[in-house]
């Protein structure tokens, strides 16, 4: 059975377990701050619901519970809030002991959500499950064989000449992520990691160039990675197929994709409805290193489509040096930006129509061939053997003359509003690698 085949039969994720209301934060001091100030606004608002209770009583309540935290004790609320089943473990990580294999969960927000289950799975057949999650007193502990669980691009093609491989990485997340004095320079090769165990790396490629934009454009496959010369399979920018707990439906701060070396976690696009983090402009306008800080869910970072340094731009905070040995030799600050030109990809996807999808849908795509772009002008024979649009792949496809027609099957949970990638693939006897195309920001996905 092929690779794609496979990976057509996966499940969909695990839902979110339960909805907490207030965050436990892990400083001290924050989570004293912060749950007194629950408690002030809780206490303000019985003393219009419940006019008997006295004003005196009322701050015998609100110094006993200031004590009660400050001296370490559960604040009742956040206790209330939690299953009772989780343990926390650290910062704002938590695990159910479960006789089978511990289920690990995050304090998002709001949110206690369960991130890795959907990914501890075996769907490269090899009898292990391609994300393992363990801990110690320190660390979250991810044993990932870096494979992706979702469609891929045939490789090796036209566009790559490496094979995605099998590995066996160990990394470290530390539990209580903590902001560094300096910005710690990003190495080259892994950065951190997608929650479904596949790496990511900064925007360049060998050679020090910008991978995404200008006449260094590599060719990324339409679920945003590609393997390196050791099979490494990465992604550089927003990877549109990793599943999250919860779908991105653009209506709220985007889930958790992924985390850096440093513990903090990378988040989707959004920020709260309709408003990207990198349009912020304000106090919360995200730093060189892509990350800003609230209230809800500490410092973290975001992924800007489209918009440098796409996935993390630096660590703010202190990375575990064991998850790649090139960070002791890293400097300081932030990366720079250094697209220039066109890019030299062959663009013989002139368009595709529609450009949006409306999700849980079948629907008739469109995909314009433009012969002039092709190498010597001409296109290769005969209809694609494989179209995809972000994490959407194609049945029934059929071409007539430039025009292709593929039948795509969007998602119920596919992400609202990001721009996905198109690519498609040509093999044939005379072809001794697929040879491949795509367009980036193709489509985007609509309720
Ligand atoms: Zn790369
Ligand atoms: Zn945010």
């Amino acid at each position: 059975m092929s690779k794609k085949m496979m990976l057509r039969n996966t499940m969909s994720p695990t839902s979110i377990v339960s909805i907490g209301v207030h965050p436990l934060l892990s400083h001290k001091r924050r989570t004293i701050s912060a749950a007194l100030e629950q408690r002030l606004f809780c206490m303000t608002d019985a003393r219009f619901r419940l006019k008997s209770f006295s004003k005196a009583w009322l701050l015998v309540r609100v110094l006993f519970e200031i004590l009660l935290c400050a001296t370490g004790g559960a604040c009742m609320l956040a206790a209330e809030e939690k299953p009772e089943d989780l343990e926390g473990i650290g910062g704002r990580w938590f695990v159910r002991k479960t006789a089978d294999k511990p289920v690990y969960f995050l304090l998002d927000g709001e949110r206690y959500v369960d991130l890795f289950s959907y990914h501890m799975r075996d769907s490269n057949r090899d009898a292990i499950d391609e994300v393992r999650i363990s801990h110690d007193q320190h660390s979250l502990i991810i044993r990932s064989q870096g494979y992706p669980n979702h469609p891929t691009a045939d490789f090796p093609n036209s566009g790559n000449p490496n094979t995605i491989r099998i590995h066996d990485f160990t990394f470290y997340l530390p539990l209580l992520p903590r902001k560094a004095e300096h910005i710690t320079r990003l190495p080259m090769g892994p950065i951190g990691t997608a929650i479904n165990g596949v790496v990511f790396f900064n925007p360049f490629e060998q050679g020090g160039m910008n991978a995404l934009e200008g006449y260094s454009e590599v060719w990324l496959d339409s679920c945003c990675g590609h393997p390196e010369m050791r099979g490494v399979y990465h992604y550089h920018k927003y990877p549109t197929c990793v599943k999250s707990p919860f779908p991105d439906d653009s209506n709220q701060h985007s889930p958790v994709i992924g985390f850096a070396f440093d513990g903090f976690p990378v988040h989707g696009p959004y920020e709260a409805k309709g408003r990207r983090a990198m349009d912020i402009e304000s106090d919360l306008a995200l730093d060189a290193c892509n990350g800003h800080e609230d209230r809800e869910r500490g410092y973290h970072y975001h992924a800007t489509p489209g918009k440098f340094p796409y996935i993390i731009g630096g660590y703010a905070g202190v990375p575990d040096m064991r998850n790649n040995r090139g960070m002791t030799r890293m400097g300081y600050g932030p990366i720079r930006d250094n697209a220039e030109g066109a890019s030299q990809l062959i663009a013989v996807i002139s368009r595709v129509e529609p450009v949006t999808l409306k999700r849980n849908s079948r629907q008739l795509v469109t995909i314009h061939l433009d012969p002039e772009k092709a190498k010597r002008g001409v296109l290769p024979a005969g209809k694609p053997s494989w179209v995809q649009i972000g994490p959407c792949e194609a049945s029934e496809i059929e071409r007539s003359g430039n025009i292709v027609k593929a039948t795509i099957d969007v998602p119920s949970d596919a992400s609202i509003d990001v721009p996905l990638d198109c690519h498609i693939e040509f093999t044939g006897q005379s072809i001794a690698r697929p040879e491949v195309f795509k367009k980036n920001n193709a489509c985007r996905v609509v309720e």
